[in-house]
C-alpha cells in the first residue's frame, strides 16, 4: 500500500516541470515542506510491519533525494532563463560616444615638441625623482652655492654627509640633460619635456608642480647665433611669423653666458597694452651657453665641444596662447574648462 504510494510519487516527481520561480516554490511546498506529501509518508513510516521497514525507508530516501535534485535542476534553469532575457540588445540604438579633449597643456606640449623636432631635435625623458648629483651638482650648482636657493624642492631623502647623494623631486628637468650628457657623446641635439616640482605656496600664478621643456645641443662649433636663430624660428612657427624676439643678460648656474627671452607682444603687436605691462614685450623662456664645468662634469670634452641650453614652463607659453587667469585651473579637472580647448586639438 505504501509502496504504491512511493512508486506514485517517484512517477510524478520525476516529471515535474516550472515556469518560474513561484512555481518551483509551490512545488517545494507541495512534496518537500512540514505539510508535504513526502513528508506525510515519513508519518505512515511508524505503521510499516517490521519486516518491510527496510525496503520502504530506502525507496522513502530515494524519493526525497529524487524530489530535492529535482528543484534543484528546475532552479537552475529558469536562472538561466532569466538570464538569457537579461543580455543585451544589440540591435538597439547605441548612445552617441562623446568625445573627450586634450588637456591644454597636452596641446602646447605637443605643438612645441612638433617644432623642435622638425628642427632635428629628438626626444629625451629622465626620472622625476632623481639624486642631487643629476639635478643640481653635475649642472654647476656647488653644494653650498646660493642659487641652489632660487630652486626649493622637496627631499625625499637628505643626506647631509654628501649633499650629491640626496634624493629629491627635481626642480627642472635638468636633469634629463646631465643624464644625456653622461651616457651619450656629441653630437647631442635633444628636448626634454616633464614635470617638475618646487616648493611654492600654491596661488594663482604659482604651484608646487608644472611643466618645463628644455632643450640642449652639444656639437662643435656651437655658438651663440645659432641659439639665437632657433629661437627665433620656434618663436615664429608658435606665436606666427610676425613675431619679434629680444635677449637680455641673465644668470643662470648651468649656462655662460645666459639670457632671458622676450617675444614681441602678440596682443598689441609691441604697441604696448596691459597684457605686456605696456613694455610690448612678454619673457618666454631662459637660455644660455652651456657652462664648461657642465660638459667636463658629464664627461664631454669642453676644449672640443660646445654648446647651448633653453628651457621655457609649458604653464607660462599656454598662459601667453590661451589667457588662463589662474594657474590652479590646470590641476582641478574641471571639465567645463578642459571642454573649452576641444577645438584646439
Ligand atoms: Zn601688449
Amino acid at each position: 500500500m505504501i509502496l504504491d504510494k512511493i512508486d506514485q510519487l517517484l512517477k510524478e516527481v520525476s516529471n515535474l516541470s516550472a515556469q518560474n520561480a513561484d512555481e518551483i516554490e509551490q512545488l517545494r511546498l507541495k512534496y518537500l515542506s512540514k505539510k508535504g506529501d513526502i513528508t506525510a509518508l515519513m508519518a505512515d513510516f511508524r505503521n510499516v510491519p517490521a519486516e518491510q521497514k527496510k525496503e520502504v525507508g530506502m525507496k522513502i530516501n530515494e524519493l526525497k533525494q529524487l524530489a530535492q535534485d529535482k528543484l534543484k535542476e528546475l532552479k537552475e534553469c529558469v536562472g538561466q532563463q532569466n538570464k538569457a532575457e537579461d543580455a543585451p540588445d544589440l540591435t538597439r540604438t547605441p548612445y552617441p560616444i562623446r568625445l573627450g579633449t586634450r588637456h591644454p597643456l597636452t596641446i602646447v606640449r605637443n605643438q612645441i615638441i612638433d617644432i623642435f623636432q622638425r628642427m632635428g631635435f629628438t626626444l629625451a625623458e629622465g626620472p622625476e625623482i632623481d639624486d642631487d648629483l643629476h639635478v643640481f651638482t653635475k649642472l654647476n650648482f656647488a653644494p653650498d652655492h646660493p642659487a641652489r636657493d632660487m630652486q626649493d624642492t622637496f627631499f625625499i631623502e637628505s643626506n647631509p654627509n654628501d649633499v650629491t647623494k640626496s634624493v629629491i623631486l627635481r626642480s627642472h628637468t635638468s636633469n634629463d640633460q646631465s643624464r644625456v650628457m653622461e651616457r651619450q657623446q656629441p653630437p647631442i641635439r635633444v628636448i626634454c619635456p616633464g614635470r617638475v616640482f618646487r616648493n611654492e605656496a600654491i596661488s594663482a600664478r604659482a604651484h608646487c608642480f608644472f611643466h618645463q621643456l628644455e632643450g640642449l645641443y652639444i656639437d662643435k662649433n656651437v655658438s651663440f647665433t645659432d641659439l639665437k636663430q632657433v629661437l627665433l624660428t620656434f618663436a615664429r612657427e608658435l606665436f606666427g611669423p610676425d613675431t619679434d624676439i629680444r635677449l637680455r643678460p641673465s644668470y643662470f648656474p648651468f649656462t655662460e653666458p645666459s639670457a632671458e627671452m622676450d617675444i614681441s607682444c602678440h596682443i598689441c603687436g609691441g604697441e604696448g597694452c596691459g597684457f605686456c605691462k605696456h613694455t610690448g614685450w612678454v619673457e618666454i623662456l631662459g637660455c644660455g651657453m652651456v657652462d664648461p664645468n657642465v660638459l667636463e662634469a658629464c664627461g664631454i670634452d669642453s676644449t672640443v665641444y660646445s654648446g647651448y641650453a633653453f628651457g621655457l614652463g609649458i604653464e607660462r607659453i599656454t598662459n601667453l596662447k590661451y589667457h588662463v587667469a589662474d594657474l590652479r585651473m590646470f590641476s582641478e579637472n574641471d571639465v567645463r574648462f578642459l571642454q573649452e580647448f576641444q577645438s584646439a586639438n
